[in-house]
């Protein structure tokens, strides 16, 4: 069915490391979107229901940095989500008698914040599954593949892997479990394509979504669910950014949003009011990179602004080596991030003198 899965004996392995673990912890990243929840719970669903070990002997926990957005709140599972910035100290317990870290849709501990220590300090195997270039070498089996639209099509690969010889397609994706299984990985999976518009060439894709759907997804509910589901305050923030903010300097083919903490907060701003603001620049013929940036509070123990840095881009035009260079961060070659400490102005600043050397396409 799928042409391209991973080797046989890679999925042995991972098999194995399934199968014997019995107190699982799943990591994702800062700033969770929806293949990191997608992937994660999808992963989740999937350990606690469709692996040989009994539920009651098993513990698996869910743990992502800071809080997920509210458009995300309806997934199956995410009410047992534990949140590291929350409660640190719980998720740094259960971290601490994990005997297996899954660690999805991140190639580096630094991309989970304050729960970087934890993880690394336990030496039990590590199981990375990812789809962002150069993973950090720190597990103990790594599935990579840059090429993919995302995690959870890569965890949809491992699942058909793992699946009973038999089988027609991804085995266990039956019942009700199945269906919270599918409706987690469908989410990512339209998430990081932006509901199939890039990163989505791949004819596999679509056998997955088949199967997925086959599994009782409801596919036009979850795309309501993630994308129809704004509050007014959203709704006009969204409207300012493009009305007021957004600059353009059509000679680079070039956006530029900033948004400062005080124009957030004209606008009641929720964890992930901004999603999706960058891409919408690129709606304009002519433009072809977008950049967003959001300041935030410090961090505690620290006394400088956050600036969160979204690049986006079309084609063969890569933002992620400004995003790496300049920003700290890194990411795909059309979707990138980084940071800034200081205000939003320094940081527009500072990207105003650098871009030329590094968006010049
Ligand atoms: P977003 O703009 O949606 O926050 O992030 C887009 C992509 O950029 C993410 O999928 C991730 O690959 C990458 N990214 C965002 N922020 C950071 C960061 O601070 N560090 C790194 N290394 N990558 C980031
Ligand atoms: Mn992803």
């Amino acid at each position: 069915m799928l042409s391209n899965t991973f080797d046989l004996q890679l999925v042995a392995k991972v098999k194995s490391l399934l199968d014997a673990a019995q107190r699982i912890v799943i990591f994702s990243h800062m700033g969770p979107d929806g293949d990191a929840m997608g992937s994660s719970l999808g992963m989740y669903h999937y350990l606690v229901n469709s692996q040989p070990i009994a539920k009651t002997e098993r513990s698996v926990a869910v743990i992502v940095p800071n809080a997920f957005p509210e458009f995300l709140a309806w997934m199956p599972g995410s009410e047992d989500v534990m949140v590291f910035e929350q409660q640190p100290e719980e998720c740094a317990t259960r971290v601490a008698e994990a005997d297996l870290c899954i660690c999805l849709d991140f190639n580096d501990p630094k991309r989970i914040g304050p729960a970087a220590d934890s993880l690394v300090q336990n030496t039990c195997p590590k199981l990375l599954i990812d789809h962002h270039l150069n993973p950090a070498d720190f597990a103990t089996i790594t599935l990579s593949k840059p090429q993919a639209s995302s995690t959870c099509e890569l965890v949809c690969r491992l699942f058909y892997g793992l699946s009973d010889e038999n089988a027609e397609g991804i085995s266990g994706l039956k019942g009700e479990a199945g269906q919270k299984i599918a409706t987690c990985l469908y989410t990512g999976l339209m998430t990081d394509t932006g509901n199939f518009s890039y990163n989505s060439n791949n004819p596999d894709l679509y056998e997955i979504v088949a199967q997925l759907m086959r599994a009782g997804i409801e596919k036009d509910q979850i795309y309501d669910r993630v994308f129809n589901q704004s509050s007014e305050d959203r709704m006009r923030l969204t409207g300012y950014c493009l009305y007021r903010k957004m600059r353009l300097f059509p000679e680079h083919h070039l956006a530029l949003i900033t948004l400062s903490i005080e124009e957030l907060k004209q606008f009641n701003y929720k964890q992930g009011d901004t999603e999706g603001i960058v891409n919408m620049p690129l709606q304009m013929g002519d433009i072809f990179y977008s950049v967003f940036m959001r300041e935030q509070e410090p961090k505690p123990g620290t006394t400088k602004n956050v600036v969160k840095v979204s690049f986006r881009s079309q084609g063969d035009r890569p933002v992620n080596i400004m995003a790496g260079e300049v920003f700290r961060g890194g990411g795909h070659m059309n979707a990138s991030g980084g940071e800034y400490y200081g205000t939003v102005q320094a940081a527009a600043r500072l990207f105003l003198r650098e871009y030329e050397k590094y968006l010049n396409k």
